[in-house]
This record gives structure tokens, C-alpha cells and sequence, in this order.
């Protein structure tokens, strides 16, 4: 099969489409699907270079996210056919052990992402467990059906299981033009916050707007902690969320209220950052750590996408012979939304 690879470590420069082995179903659990359209994230630029304790088998193929149609099914699979529009939760669990059974699947020893620990989606044909699907809305185009799954279930997992935002709080964002802010921003609006967010384009601010954000913040121009000690009447914000890392960690500590929570799930400008300890017990902070989420927040966030509540924003589309194009604009930050890479028409 055709697919976008990896064919030694390295950056966005080096993937080249190949002929590939498809991926075979080896466990009566799982379906393989053909996928119509893959989703890339930052997570995959980091792929890209190499991740410690991670070993590639070469050529790799990218990628986490795709939503495509159902090819063939496991001999224990129920409740799938033949034909059925899917997305699926990049993440499997071993579906065994104690954390599995409780939803904790990303805790999971034997945890594996599609596109990082095995074989990724940018391909024809993807085989996952029949847990990790759920339908695809029959009014949702396939290009938001690819960039749905990883943002979407990692800020659900951030904003409702982690940070524990509750309506009437003020929740900041950092860095709207990402996957992972527009869902948290979707996701905080839905549970009845104030967001306000940040970027360093005007455009994207405004885009932003559209998408339920109170307040923008241009983080280039203003002093971020100051604006939300204004705009929150000295209490700063109940909720941060830093994907952003060494560059804001300090100001989101700033902006962070009494008893607030700060929340990430990466540092996409260096992963080294230093808090006060003192501040730390005297505010009655709480640091989050969150990554992806179980099979069932998989389903709940599916079912928001399904009634109508949240789609993701998609930046373009291309086809997979410039499926490199798409990784060369994530590189530049020039997205707003997901890129979205049509593997078949
Ligand atoms: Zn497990």
C-alpha cells in the first residue's frame, strides 16, 4: 500500500510516499481500515527526530489520526461491519490489566500511539482494536473526521477528567492556533467558562472569537499575566492550559489564581521549566499532567462531536503525494487547525 514515511530519523524534510506491507489483522479484537483521510499533530514533529525509548522499525509511517471505512473485521469483533465511516482513539491499551479496565488506558505499561509506538495512519490501510473506533457522523466531512480524535480526546481529557472545569471559572489558553487550544476552547465553552486566549496573530485571535473565545490576548504585544489579573478582577485565572512550555511557563504561573490549575500536555518550545515551590504550596496550585484518554472518554467526547457540539476547525487539506507539505506548515506554525492529509479520495 502507499503511505507517507519516515525512512530514517530526522525532520519534515525527509518523508517520502513508499509502497509499504499493509498492516495485517493479527487479533480476533481488531479491524482493519481504509483510511480516506490522516490527521497530523505537533506530537508527530517530535516523531519525527526521535523520542527517547522509542525504537522505529524503518520506513515509519506518520501519523495518529485518520477516519476512513471499515475493510475487514477480527473474528470477535461485535457490534462493526464491512462499510461503517470511522475515527478512531490513536491510543491502545493491553485492554487486560487493572488501569485498562478503569479507562486509564494511557497508564497502561504496554500503552502503544499509532504513529509513535507502532505503525501510523498517513497509509491506505490501518488495523486498531474494535474499542478504539467510533462512528463518524453522517454530516461530518471526512477531513473533520480525521483531525477529530487525538485533540479532541486529549482536551476532554484536560479540561473534564485533569483541570476539572466547572462553569462561571475563567480557563487561559495559550497558543490558539493548535488543535489541542480549539478543543480545549470548545470544551471549556461547553462546560459554561470564560476563555480567554492567546496568540501572536491578530487573525488567528479573530478566528478564535468565532469559535466562543471572551477574551484575545496578542501575546507578542501585551503582558499576558497582567491582562488577566485585569480582566479577572485580581483573582487570575482558575484554569491555565500550557502546551507551550519553557517559553510561558513563568507567565502562566503569573496569570495562575489561588487554587488554581495549570494543565499540559506538552512544551512545544522546550521541555525544561522551573516553579516556585513556595508559590506552589502557598496558592494551593495543582500541576496536571494529561495525555490522550481511555476508550470510554473516547466515546463521551465522540458523542459531543455526533450531537453537533464540536467539530474540529481544519486548516487545509492535500493530497498524500504532499502530505510532507502539510507537516512543513505545522513546522512554520502557520496552521490554524488541523492539517488534514486525503490518503484516498
Ligand atoms: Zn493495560
Amino acid at each position: 500500500m502507499k503511505a507517507l514515511v519516515l525512512p530514517k530519523l530526522g525532520g519534515w524534510q525527509d518523508l517520502v510516499v513508499a509502497d509499504v506491507p499493509a498492516p495485517e489483522i493479527r487479533r480476533p479484537n481488531e479491524v482493519r481500515v481504509r483510511v480516506h483521510t490522516a490527521g497530523i499533530n505537533h506530537l508527530d514533529l517530535f516523531i519525527l527526530g526521535g523520542l527517547p525509548g522509542i525504537t522505529y522499525a524503518f520506513p515509519h509511517i506518520v501519523g495518529s489520526d485518520a477516519a476512513g471505512t471499515i475493510e475487514s473485521v477480527g473474528a470477535e469483533v461485535t457490534g462493526w461491519a464491512v462499510g461503517d465511516r470511522v475515527m478512531m482513539n490513536p491510543g491502545i491499551g493491553c485492554n487486560a490489566c487493572d488501569l485498562c479496565a478503569a479507562d486509564q488506558q494511557p497508564l497502561c505499561l504496554r500503552y502503544a500511539l499509532l504513529g509513535e509506538h507502532v505503525p501510523g495512519t498517513v497509509g491506505e490501510y490501518v488495523v486498531v482494536p474494535a474499542t478504539n473506533l467510533a462512528r463518524v457522523p453522517q454530516a461530518m466531512p471526512w477531513a473533520e473526521a480525521a483531525g477529530f480524535s487525538l485533540a479532541a480526546l486529549t482536551s476532554w481529557r484536560m479540561m473534564t477528567g485533569r483541570a476539572r472545569v466547572r462553569a462561571g471559572e475563567t480557563v487561559l489558553i495559550w497558543g490558539i492556533g493548535g488543535g489541542v487550544a480549539q478543543s480545549c476552547l470548545q470544551i471549556a465553552k461547553m462546560l459554561g467558562a470564560t476563555v480567554i486566549v492567546t496568540s501572536s496573530s491578530d487573525d488567528k485571535l479573530e478566528r478564535a472569537r468565532a469559535l466562543g473565545a471572551d477574551h484575545l490576548l496578542n501575546h507578542a504585544r501585551e503582558d499576558v499575566p497582567r491582562a488577566v489579573r485585569a480582566l479577572t478582577g485580581g483573582r487570575n485565572a482558575d484554569v491555565v492550559v500550557d502546551n507551550v512550555g519553557e517559553a510561558t511557563w513563568q507567565k502562566s504561573l503569573r496569570a495562575l489564581g489561588r487554587g488554581g490549575r495549570l494543565v499540559t500536555c506538552g512544551g512545544t518550545t522546550g521541555p525544561m521549566v522551573t516553579t516556585d515551590v513556595r508559590k506552589l504550596f502557598w496558592y494551593q496550585w495543582d500541576i496536571l499532567g494529561s495525555t490522550m484518554g481511555g476508550d470510554r472518554e473516547y466515546q463521551e467526547v465522540a458523542r459531543h462531536a455526533f450531537e453537533g457540539r464540536f467539530w474540529p476547525v481544519v486548516d487545509s487539506v492535500v493530497p498524500l503525494a504532499e502530505g510532507r507539505e502539510a507537516f512543513h506548515r505545522m513546522a512554520d506554525g502557520a496552521q490554524f487547525g488541523k492539517l488534514v492529509i486525503e490518503v484516498a479520495p
